[in-house]
């Protein structure tokens, strides 16, 4: 595998060869047929055309909807990657991710099957280079939809290597210029890297080369205990390793509620994982073999070794060597500016997702993409401002934590005055049935009304469930009507409609339950 260090950082864990093939570590076949999708082997670029209308740079999830849109309205397009195509998204995020999360899940469930269910008992160490092996099997098989031949056959005339604006209205790439009316930028995001003293001659892990491991690590250290660091925490101490994750602040997922952080803690450390939280990282280094960390906790210091190390402590814009100043386009450490239609500062240029976005998300990425076409080519008509999107996410932790909308931060600095109704997953019968009653929903509600502000739920497929709740945002649909759908019986899904009994019964005021009482006294 390639150990990625800071002189490299942004390979991405690729290894490019000096016939300028590229090579995914382990290049077994599945990552031949994954490269041979996403960056194929004596891919030659086309001749460009005189003038492009659209010039896309960067094929991840972005890019790739962006340009396929485009070309099949019929606009000349020209789609730039220059490592591989599908991006974050299907390399080095997403797929790989929830390939070996869905393994570990499943290991899980195995071994407290005997414990639990009366199942069989289940010991032993599994086969962790068979769960990679599967990972990249499955993530091979999906590349074919994002690869350069597909594109090309969409009509996308797509160039292997780095783009880089030389002018306002024109890129190079491989030495040709494209010319272009509209260009979007989808850039996307990497691994940020902090300047710990010593990390620059330790060995460590970032999400571009840990999916490249074919064995299992004994002793995992994390930092950073956002999304990518939990998952990925969660699901290696489920399929065995001996995982430490230093959190320099007092909550996990410091995004969601504190109540769903919290129970995805207990979860994780039911799993063996030891969190240390207000863990300052003093130094790093390499000591026998092993990755030595170094922390300050409330004073106290403390020495973590362990025979890998994941740096997952944020993301940074790849906004270098883009030639950024010779288009025009202004962009800060977070990214590419852009106004509400996702416009930069050089009229002709958009971005959209991770180069951009606060959210950092593939579905982001999707749904922006479908909405900057029409604003860089239709001057807007049936385009659409990132503002008005209703943003759902979810971390695939177990449980799931989904959310949707506003939180009660959000609430206030909107000058909503909120009610808050929790139902918790134990009131829910197929939680309880499933063993999966630690979770709960959480919904915002604007006070005197039924109108979902926002939600949080903490739920075992939390992430498949929160689409009720984002519908039912983006419809302007309210409580009061999911709570007259009939969800069918038992399901984990009962959870909004008992969110909708709850606040019916908080409509019940004193006066009213008074005059029912006396009905029925009346009644006899
Ligand atoms: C471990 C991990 C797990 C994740 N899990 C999820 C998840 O479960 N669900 C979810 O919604 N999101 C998830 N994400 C986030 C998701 O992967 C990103 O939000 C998404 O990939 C963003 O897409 P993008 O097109 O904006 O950027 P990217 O996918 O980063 O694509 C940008 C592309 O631009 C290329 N590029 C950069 N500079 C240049 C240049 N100068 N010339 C040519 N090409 C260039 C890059 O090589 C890259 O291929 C995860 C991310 C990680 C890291």
């Amino acid at each position: 595998m390639v150990h990625m260090t800071p002189a490299e950082t942004g390979t991405r864990g690729v290894e490019t060869m000096p016939d300028g093939e590229v090579r995914v570590e382990p290049f077994d076949r599945f990552n031949q047929e994954l490269v041979a999708n996403v960056h194929p082997a004596g891919w030659v670029n086309p001749e460009p055309r005189e003038r492009y209308h659209l010039v896309v740079i960067g094929a991840g999830t972005a890019g790739l909807v962006t340009a396929s849109i485009a070309a099949g309205l019929g606009a000349r397009v020209a789609l730039v990657e220059r490592y591989l195509m599908g991006g974050d998204c299907l390399n080095v995020g997403c797929v790989p991710s929830k390939g070996i999360i869905s393994a570990a899940r499943s290991w899980q469930t195995a071994a407290e099957s005997g414990r639990r269910f009366g199942g069989p008992a289940v010991s032993g160490p599994g086969d962790f280079g068979e769960v990679m092996a599967r990972m990249r099997r499955l993530r091979a098989g999906l590349s074919r939809i994002d690869g350069a031949p597909r594109f090309r056959d969409l009509g996308v005339d797509v160039f292997l290597g780095e783009g880089r604006f030389t002018g306002r209205d024109s890129v190079t790439v491989g030495g040709r210029a494209l010319r272009f009316r509209r260009a979007v930028i989808a850039t996307g995001a990497r691994a940020a890297v902090p300047p710990i003293p010593g990390i620059e001659t330790t060995e460590y892990l970032t999400n571009e080369t840990i999916f490249g491991l074919t064995e299992l690590p004994r002793r995992l250290t994390v930092i950073g205990a956002g999304p990518i660091g939990c998952e990925l925490a969660q699901a290696f101490a489920r399929l065995g390793s001996a995982v430490t994750v230093l959190d320099r602040g007092a909550q996990i997922l410091p995004r969601e509620d504190a109540d769903a952080a919290r129970i995805v803690e207990r979860a994780m450390e039911s799993h063996g994982v030891r969190l240390l939280h207000a863990a300052a990282v003093v130094r790093a280094e390499m000591r026998g073999g092993a990755r030595v960390i170094r922390v300050q906790i409330a004073g106290r210091a403390e020495e973590i070794a362990g025979d890998a190390l994941l740096v997952a402590t944020g993301r940074a814009p790849n906004v270098e060597h883009l030639g950024l100043e010779a288009a025009g386009v202004t962009y800060s450490p977070r990214g590419v500016g852009v106004n509400d239609r996702f416009r930069t500062s050089n009229p002709r240029v958009f971005a959209v997702g991770d180069i951009c976005s606060k959210y950092q998300f593939t579905h982001a990425a999707d749904a922006t993409a479908r909405l900057v076409v029409a604003n860089a080519l239709f001057f807007g008509l049936g385009g659409g401002k990132a503002s008005s999107l209703v943003m759902p996410w979810a971390t695939y932790t177990t449980p799931e934590v989904a959310h949707v909308g506003m939180t009660a931060a959000d609430a206030t600095a909107a000058g909503h005055r909120a009610q808050t109704i929790t139902v918790p997953l134990h009131d829910v019968d197929r939680a309880v049935l499933d063993g999966q009653e630690d979770g709960f929903l959480r919904v915002l509600l604007k006070q005197g009304s039924d109108r979902i502000l926002g939600a949080t739920l903490v739920a075992e497929h939390a992430g498949d469930m929160i689409g009720e709740i984002a519908l039912a945002i983006t419809a302007g649909v309210g409580i009061g009507r999911i709570g007259s759908t009939i969800h069918p019986y038992p399901t984990q899904a009962e959870v909004f409609r008992k969110a909708a009994d709850a606040w019916r019964r908080t409509k019940l005021t004193p006066g009213a339950k008074r005059a029912f009482r006396t009905f029925f006294r009346l009644m006899g």
